[in-house]
């Protein structure tokens, strides 16, 4: 059977989840807590990095015009330079320096030979070496100024802030970093089925979804809050989400489908959330709501384990990020090929999860044995999923396929 035409593409549906979130406000924070956000201000130098012209290896600092055929050209070594220390003199043709690495290069020399290419002269004392090679000016000359010059836009507005950026940061003797503040999400189980994991139940099932979801927002960059688990009523349902408010984002999962027993839409209307869609050509995740009232933006994912985690890493992930700054939260692919078959109709696109391994040049994706969207065992091992387009039916072995680097893993 064909699918509804109305269920919303993938990428149409995270498109429209990315137009109803913004960064949030900044703050300025210790550099470690801004580790993976984004900046939310231009950061300008306000120093010089290196302050100094210096020397990129151990080795003597020379005129290099002087080092022109033939060779080997003796020089007199006039000072040791070690890092940390500051040349006593200029270097006068005929003489060199002794220089170590980040050692300040002195006046007069305008390159650095290293010492592999140099041997103490011949009946000479370490006062003389014979340079081996002619080297051209800069050559192992870390310039003033190539990390930072004072004043300049270090760093704009917008960039994700990783290792090298917070050592840069570092490097200018920052401290703190304008990001924005972490979203603060709200989630909520629902379904009768449910039970505490510190309260197990008997007939009960454990509520899985909510400890893997707060991991997930963890991992984002979020502050998970957890808001317990509603029955399967409308009363129920509403009474939590309606407690919840100061949150960003409020994620709940189940209850989203058409059955009897599934509120979650309906007391999400009553509350006053304005819904942007509902439904999603995807599988697993086809029962996604989206929508916002005042600046609080909920997503109803759907409640199978799998389903939830899968619709958090293509919808939900992207928007953490957004409000983290990041200028681009699509989904990182690589491609790959496909080790194995794969049928389906037509209408959903599947993202199927997969291992992949890199053999001959290649990333092979093994669909895992269990596909179904209510087994996490579905998920465990994962380490991409594959996406299987909407309008194809068939993939064979050895079809490109493009695959997403799964965030959940270890
Ligand atoms: P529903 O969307 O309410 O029809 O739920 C779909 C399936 O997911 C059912 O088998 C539920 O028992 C299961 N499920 C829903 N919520 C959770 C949860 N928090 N933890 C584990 N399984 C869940
Ligand atoms: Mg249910």
């Amino acid at each position: 059977m064909k699918e509804d035409a109305a269920l919303l593409p993938v990428e149409d549906a995270r498109a429209r989840t990315l137009a109803l979130v913004s960064p949030l406000p900044p703050e300025w924070v210790r550099l470690e807590e801004a580790l993976g956000r984004a900046l939310a201000e231009d950061v300008r130098a306000q120093r010089t990095l290196p302050p100094w012209d210096n020397s990129a290896m151990d080795g003597f600092a020379v005129r290099s015009a002087e080092l022109s055929a033939p060779l080997p050209v003796r020089l007199q070594v006039k000072e040791t330079i070690y890092a940390g220390q500051t040349p006593r003199q200029e270097v006068q043709p005929g003489t060199c320096a002794r220089i170590m690495t980040g050692a300040p290069l002195p006046a007069g020399a305008d390159a650095v030979v290293m010492r592999e290419r140099t041997r103490l002269a011949p009946g000479g004392d370490e006062d003389e070496v014979e340079i081996l090679e002619t080297v051209g000016p800069g050559h192992f000359v870390r310039p003033r100024g190539e990390d930072a010059r004072e004043g300049e836009v270090l760093l704009p507005r917008g960039t994700p802030l990783g290792i090298p950026e917070l050592g840069l940061l570092v490097g200018q003797g920052m401290l703190t970093a304008p990001v924005p503040r972490r979203p603060r999400v709200a989630i909520l189980s629902t379904g009768d089925e449910l039970c505490r994991a510190d309260a197990p139940t008997e007939g009960r099932i454990v509520d899985a979804n909510a400890p893997a979801l707060s991991l997930a927002v963890l991992r984002a960059g979020g502050v998970p809050s957890v808001l317990g688990i509603a029955r399967d009523t409308l009363e129920d349902v509403y009474r939590h989400l309606a407690a919840a408010g100061g949150y960003d984002l409020v994620l709940t999962s189940a209850g989203m489908s058409v059955g009897e027993h599934d509120f979650v839409r309906e007391a999400l209307e009553k509350l006053g959330v304005e819904r942007d869609f509902w439904r999603v050509a995807i599988k697993p995740g086809k029962p996604l709501a989206v929508g916002r009232k005042g600046a609080t933006v909920y997503i109803g994912l759907p409640g199978n384990p799998t389903s939830s985690l899968v619709t958090f890493e293509l919808f939900v992930r992207p928007a953490l990020r957004r409000m983290l700054g990041h200028p681009d939260v699509e989904p990182p692919r690589v491609s790959g090929r496909l080790d194995g078959e794969l049928k389906k109709p037509e209408g959903l696109a599947h993202y199927v999860r997969v291992t992949a391994t890199w053999q001959d040049g290649e990333l092979w994706a093994r669909p895992l044995a269990t596909q179904t969207s209510g087994a996490l065992r579905s998920a465990a091992s994962a380490t991409h999923l594959l996406h299987f387009p909407r309008s194809s039916s068939r993939l064979a072995t050895g079809d490109k396929v493009e695959l997403l680097p799964l965030s959940w893993g270890a």
